[in-house]
């Protein structure tokens, strides 16, 4: 069949029920501001690695939450736990302490190095 110059993207779907929540779990129950994230985005525009990288504390949580862990596994040693995040959160969420929480946790469940 003949190409068009266009092409029909790959479907994207988030399957929260295959999906490894236990990162998130962890989170919330030690962090349990984390619930108070709008995803707002302040934290990303004032990220000190953000404006360096496309390293986004706002995607971070996201993905956290849906349980895709690979993505969060390779960006998060790239936070460097200035804290400046949590200084401008709207909702008081604890931003730097999600980060530690979740290193900690990829930690105990794969041996991540903190
Ligand atoms: S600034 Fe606070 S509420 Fe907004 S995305 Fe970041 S953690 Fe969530
Ligand atoms: S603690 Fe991490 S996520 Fe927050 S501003 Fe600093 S580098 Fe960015």
């Amino acid at each position: 069949m003949g190409k068009f110059g266009f092409t029909i993207s790959k479907g994207r779907q988030i399957d929260y029920d295959s999906n490894d929540r236990s990162i998130a779990a962890y989170i919330f129950e030690r962090e349990p501001s984390f619930r108070l994230c709008i995803e707002c985005g302040g934290c990303s525009a004032t990220c000190t690695t953000g404006n360096l990288t496309k390293f986004s504390l706002r995607e971070l949580n996201i993905l956290i939450k849906r349980g895709e862990n690979d993505q969060v596994r390779e960006s998060i040693g790239k936070c460097m736990l200035c804290g400046k995040c949590t200084l401008v959160c709207p909702r008081g969420v604890n931003t730097r302490n999600i980060v530690s929480l979740a290193k900690k946790a990829f930690q105990l469940t794969d041996g991540y190095a903190i």
